[in-house]
């Protein structure tokens, strides 16, 4: 255990925080140090065909102990962490056998992890936790997905008993900005299917997620002085706010669950000339995301039409672009690869907790490229804040999946099961 501990202290005392403002690859130059230690790491524990491209994308291969065919399987994490909270200088605390009670992340600064608002926590009772000293984020998010993968590699090289095809590992720069599959070359990663170690709590196993198109509309309008403006003036931001009244009140981020999509304004800029409103869409259901989208479209047609004449032309502008898809289309084809991670789970007396992620994954982007690619847990709660902490026995949970999933592959192909 203190080998993952140390592992994974290695890696979130290196600031990593990704940038959406920079259009590099990667966004931020200080991925870089991680990026070069973790090749060097890679090589040392015995991997082969360790690559670092010129954006950063690591790519390794543990070739096959079996004489006969198994499918190329492969684990994707991400080495960046989120711009919303910062990454550097994260000073880990570690709390051993913890009794349930408030964890003081920060005495001075009165910071204070608690089970009362967390309630996460108590499922951790006597296990080790790693948490943050309250002034940054701690990267769990996905760094515990590396230490969980690297440690699985390691596993296997020094235990050839266990028998598994050829494994392929894969590791990003900037998803926390969106980025990571962009430049993911899968023709040269070239597994059958992968997995991300990507996901939160101990069980967690997804091959939902929404699909995602984010809308910008434009209003334009008239301005003229208040004094004299009667049946002059337009003003966009109270047609802004008109057209928002129009949307349904109910589905919104802060009122739906599960499968329930929504639309949700997340931006509003403007004055009486002109006022932009962004927002996204998300649904499950590719036939409901269709129709949020066209009901966003008919709207502006409608107020288009309603102020053609007073206006003379459009008095509001939109675009949709689409974001990212439901990786389930992708999935359901190849439905034994997330059958073998439940069963890895169920092995190791784990309690798969299989639902639809209520956002993206790089996984699916990934399996839009020809790499179904379903997440895994890493084993981390609260990310992207100064209260994120990973309990120590999740990550070894984590790498016994990784391990369990490469000899169960090769079982199944060894029977002419896959
Ligand atoms: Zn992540």
């Amino acid at each position: 255990m203190q080998h993952i501990i140390d592992r994974f202290i290695s890696y979130v005392t290196v600031d990593t925080e990704s940038d959406p403002n920079s259009e590099s690859t990667p966004s931020t130059k200080k991925q870089w140090d991680l990026a070069n230690k973790l090749v060097e790491e890679l090589k040392q524990i015995g991997l082969e065909e360790v690559t670092i491209d010129e954006n950063a994308y690591i790519m390794a291969t543990l070739p096959s102990n079996v004489d006969f065919e198994v499918p190329t399987i492969g684990f994707v994490s991400h080495f960046d962490t989120s711009p919303d909270f910062s990454g550097a200088n994260v000073k880990p605390q570690i709390v051993k056998d913890y009794d349930g009670k408030d964890i003081v992340l920060n005495k001075e600064l009165n910071i204070v992890l608690s089970p009362a608002y967390f309630d996460d926590l108590l499922q951790y009772k006597g296990q080790t936790i790693i948490t943050t000293d309250g002034t940054t984020l701690l990267g769990a998010d996905d760094k515990a997905g590396i230490t969980e993968i690297v440690s699985a590699m390691e596993h296997l090289i020094k235990n050839p008993d266990i028998k598994h095809g050829r494994i392929r590992i894969g590791f990003t720069p900037d998803e926390e900005i969106g980025r990571g599959a962009h430049k993911f070359d899968v023709a040269k990663f070239n597994a059958d299917w992968a997995y991300t170690m990507d996901g939160s709590q101990i069980g967690e196993l997804e091959y939902e997620n929404f699909n995602a198109a984010g809308v910008k509309l434009t209003f334009n309008g008239k301005s003229v002085h208040p004094g004299y403006a009667k049946g002059k003036m337009i003003n966009s931001v109270l047609l802004a706010n008109k057209f928002i009244s129009k949307l349904p009140q109910k589905e919104v981020p802060e009122k739906t669950t599960g499968y329930e999509g929504f639309f949700h304004v997340n931006h509003i800029t403007g004055s009486i000339e002109a006022t932009e409103v962004q927002m996204i869409i998300r649904d499950h259901s590719m036939k409901k995301f269709k129709k949020r989208k066209k009901f966003i479209k008919s709207l502006a047609k409608k107020f288009n039409k309603k102020y053609a004449e007073k206006f003379g032309s459009d008095i509001v502008q939109c675009t949709i672009d689409d974001q990212y898809y439901n990786m389930r289309e992708k999935v359901e084809p190849v439905m034994h690869i997330v059958d073998i991670a439940e069963k890895a789970m169920k092995e190791l007396n784990i309690k798969p907790l299989i639902k639809a992620i209520r956002g993206g994954t790089d996984g699916s982007q990934l399996s839009y490229m020809g790499l179904p690619c379903p997440n895994i847990f890493a084993g981390g709660h609260n990310f992207h804040g100064k209260y994120e902490y990973v309990p120590v026995e999740s990550m070894v949970k984590a790498t016994e999946v990784i391990v369990k999933i490469a000899e169960i592959t090769a079982e199944r192909a060894k029977n002419g099961k896959i």
